[in-house]
């Protein structure tokens, strides 16, 4: 059976009022809000935008959603994983700040934003792979503790995986940090002797003991380094690098694994909104407004990740003439992760898609 992608025109210009009311609207068709029980946690899954990106999400066009789902629920919340590279979203404190510059503060969304690996990225379970490429997962805890996910994409180019919508959404970002660096390398960070400073602060941190003293520098010792990542954000000296040493469909594989694992938690209860407004070449860690790469197109709501994904793609490439702007940016066969997807069982590239008015 096809699965269902609910599509509804939607452009920036038309207001913040409008778009919430149109997310509403597909959000309604995908019948998540009716399995919501009064005691539920539910995540609300988003990426806040690096600190002067201007392509995120804007917080305002989710408050007919997140109204509708607390009539069922007090217990929402809006929430992301720490990052892996050092930046505005590394830890708790900053990334929670770095939401509410951008709009996500009570009076806007009347849901409270939750980090949800922790303070400083430890807060995570370990779970047992079931595929290939990915052994034990590792999942930011409030997503694992959580009944219900709705995760709220904004669908854009990526400089790994081609394309980033809701399987990257879902499966890098659901990860902890260290689920994060399982995606991204196959080797552990390496210390760039040049721009270390020697001042220890990484040694106290490793939770493992990995990082050695050696002449006038330190050095991690790869047999005892669990991948935990927390170095990488420690050091202020830039100088403990991750080795982006992945190729790019192992990354969608990984992916797809990992989004495979957090789906299973919810059964039911889960859902996704992709946002295709402002669909720009790199996604929305980049620290800067980007251009747009396609006119906007509207808001897709479904209860299947991988038919959302392929129909949004679609949409693309259909109002890029044919031209693949995804593949474009980076010359990366995002399909890859849509076809491991198909393969461990996460879900369908055949789709009816239902377009609202
Ligand atoms: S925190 Fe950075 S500068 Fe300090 S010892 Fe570790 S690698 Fe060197
Ligand atoms: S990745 Fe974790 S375990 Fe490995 S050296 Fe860095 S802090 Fe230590």
């Amino acid at each position: 059976m096809k699965s269902k992608v609910y599509f509804i025109k939607a452009t920036a210009d038309e207001g913040h009022e409008a778009i919430s009311h149109k997310a509403w609207k597909v959000f309604l068709r995908i019948g998540l809000h009716d399995l919501l029980d009064k005691e539920d946690f539910v995540a609300l899954k988003i990426h806040f935008g690096e600190m002067n990106n201007t392509g995120y999400i804007r917080p305002q066009w989710l408050r007919d959603v997140i109204s509708e789902i607390r009539k069922k629920t007090r217990r929402a919340f809006l929430t992301d994983s720490n990052t892996l590279y050092v930046g505005h979203r590394s830890n708790s404190v900053d990334h929670i700040r770095l939401a509410w510059s951008h709009g996500f503060t009570p009076d806007i969304v009347d849901i409270p934003v939750i980090i949800a690996d922790g303070l400083i990225g430890r807060d995570k379970q370990e779970g047992k792979g079931t595929h290939s490429r990915v052994k034990s997962p590792k999942i930011g805890s409030a997503f694992l503790n959580s009944d219900a996910l709705l995760c709220l994409t904004h669908v854009t180019g990526h400089v790994q995986t081609g394309i980033g919508a809701a399987l990257k959404n879902l499966g890098m970002g659901c990860a902890s940090r260290a689920g994060k660096l399982d995606q991204h390398s196959v080797a552990h960070p390496r210390v760039n002797p040049k721009a270390c400073r020697n001042c220890s602060l990484c040694i106290d941190d490793c939770p493992a003991e990995a990082i050695v003293q050696a002449e006038g520098h330190v050095v991690i010792d790869d047999k005892k380094c669990i991948g935990c990542g927390e170095c990488l954000v420690v050091c202020k000296h830039d100088a403990i690098r991750l080795r982006w040493d992945e190729d790019s469909k192992r990354i969608q594989e990984k992916v797809a694994e990992y989004a495979l694992h957090v789906r299973r938690i919810f059964k039911d209860k889960v859902g996704f909104l992709n946002f295709l407004i402002k669909i720009t070449k790199d996604c929305d860690c980049m620290a800067k407004d980007q251009p747009r790469i396609v006119n906007d197109i509207g808001i897709l709501a479904s209860n299947d990740p991988l038919a959302i994904d392929k129909a949004s793609a679609d949409l693309v490439l259909e109002r890029s003439k044919g031209k693949d702007v995804f593949r474009a940016g980076y010359n990366i066969d995002w399909s890859n992760q849509l076809r491991h997807g198909v393969e461990i069982g996460l879900g369908s590239m055949d789709y009816e898609l239902v377009e609202l008015s």
